[in-house]
C-alpha cells in the first residue's frame, strides 16, 4: 500500500509505495478515504511526543468500512481496561495508543483500528470536510462543554472568551453561538483571524484585552502560553472555567490569592467517544460546522506539514487518501 512515513524525528516525510499492508491481528483494517493534518502531527514529527519513529501519522481519519460505508474514527485508543477507558474516556488512558500518534495513523491507504466501536457513520456528512471534525472539532467541542452548564445557568449574561481564532478557535465559536446565548469574545493577534471570528459568529474580536474588560464565565484557551493563561486567570469570573487546549507549554501560579475564588481551571484533551458521536449529530444538524478544507494528495504530506509550520494556512488541510475527492 501507499504510505507516508516518519522514518525519524526531525527528518521530512517519506511517500513509500509499497509499504507492508497492516495485518488485522484480532482487529480490523479501514480502508481510508481522507486524513486531516493536525497541528499534534508537527509535535509527532519534531520528537515533542508520540511514539518513536518509525510511524505513519495521521488520526483524523475518515474511510470506508464494508457494512457501515462511509465513517468517521475515534482515534484516541486507550487499553480498555482502565477506569478511564470504563468511563468512556479514552483519550485520558495512561496505556494510550492513539491512531497516528503511538500507533500507525492514517496518511495510508490502509489502517489497522481495535475493533469497529470506534467508527461513527458519517451519515451524508463530506468525508473530506468532515475530517478535521475527528480532533480539532471534537477538541473544542469537549473544551466548550467544560463550561457549557455555567454558561447556560448565566443565560443572556453570560459571556465567553476564545483566545486563539486558528481553526479550533473557529470551531470553538460556532459551538458556544449554536449552544449557548453567551456573548462571544475572540482574542487573536491577527488582523485576519479576528475579521473571521466575528464573520462566523463571535460578537467582537480584538488583540489584547485591558483591565476595564468585564470578566467571562468561560475562557478557552487555544494557544497555551504563559500570556494567554494569565489572560485567563485574570478574566475569568468567580464560578467560571478556565480551559487550556493549546500545547504551547506555560503555566502560571495556582492557589488562594493567585486565581479567582471558587474558579474551575482544566487541561482539556481531544473528546470522548460519545462526544465524537453528539458532535457529528450536531454538525448533520448544522452544516455550518462542517467548512470546507484545502484537500491535497497524499504525496504532499510533507508540504502540507511546511505550510503549517509557517503559518501559510487559511483553514484546515486534508489528504486525500482514496484519490476520490472531486
Ligand atoms: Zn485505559
Ligand atoms: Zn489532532
Amino acid at each position: 500500500m501507499r504510505a507516508v512515513v516518519l522514518n525519524a524525528s526531525n527528518t521530512p516525510l517519506q511517500m513509500v509505495e509499497d509499504h507492508p499492508a497492516p495485518a488485522a491481528d484480532g482487529g480490523l483494517i479501514l480502508d481510508v478515504t481522507a486524513c486531516g493534518v493536525c497541528h499534534s502531527d508537527i509535535h509527532v514529527a519534531d520528537g515533542d511526543f508520540g511514539k518513536e519513529p518509525p510511524i505513519i501519522l495521521g488520526h483524523e481519519v475518515t474511510g470506508v468500512h464494508p457494512e457501515l460505508g462511509p465513517v468517521m474514527l475515534y482515534a484516541p485508543w486507550g487499553c480498555r481496561n482502565c477506569s478511564e477507558c470504563s468511563q468512556g474516556l479514552e483519550m485520558i488512558c495512561s496505556n494510550s495508543s492513539e491512531a497516528g500518534l503511538f500507533t500507525d495513523g492514517g496518511y495510508a491507504d490502509q489502517l489497522r483500528i481495535p475493533g469497529v466501536e470506534y467508527l461513527t457513520p458519517l451519515d451524508g456528512l463530506d468525508p473530506y470536510d468532515s475530517a478535521p471534525l475527528a480532533c480539532g472539532g471534537l477538541t473544542a467541542y469537549r473544551a466548550v462543554l467544560h463550561g457549557l452548564d455555567r454558561l447556560r445557568e448565566r443565560g443572556s449574561d453570560a459571556r465567553a472568551l476564545v483566545i486563539g481564532a486558528g481553526g479550533l478557535g473557529q470551531y470553538a465559536i460556532r459551538y458556544l453561538r449554536l449552544l449557548s446565548d453567551a456573548h462571544v469574545t475572540a482574542l487573536d493577534l491577527s488582523d485576519a483571524k479576528q475579521a473571521t471570528a466575528v464573520e462566523i459568529g463571535a460578537h467582537e474580536a480584538a488583540g489584547s484585552l485591558d483591565d476595564s474588560t468585564a470578566g467571562f464565565d468561560l475562557v478557552i484557551d487555544f494557544i497555551g502560553a504563559e500570556a494567554t493563561l494569565r489572560t485567563a486567570a485574570d478574566h475569568i469570573n468567580k464560578l467560571g472555567t478556565v480551559a487550556v487546549v493549546g500545547l504551547a507549554g506555560g503555566s502560571i501560579p495556582f492557589g488562594f490569592g493567585a486565581v479567582p475564588l471558587e474558579t474551575h481551571f482544566v487541561a482539556s484533551v481531544w473528546g470522548s467517544r460519545g462526544q465524537l458521536d453528539e458532535m457529528l449529530d450536531l454538525a448533520r444538524r448544522e452544516p455550518s460546522i462542517v467548512q470546507p478544507v484545502e484537500v491535497l494528495p497524499l504525496a504532499d504530506a510533507q508540504s502540507a506539514h511546511d505550510r503549517m509550520r509557517s503559518g501559510d494556512l487559511r483553514g484546515r488541510i486534508v489528504l486525500d487518501i482514496s484519490g476520490a475527492h472531486s
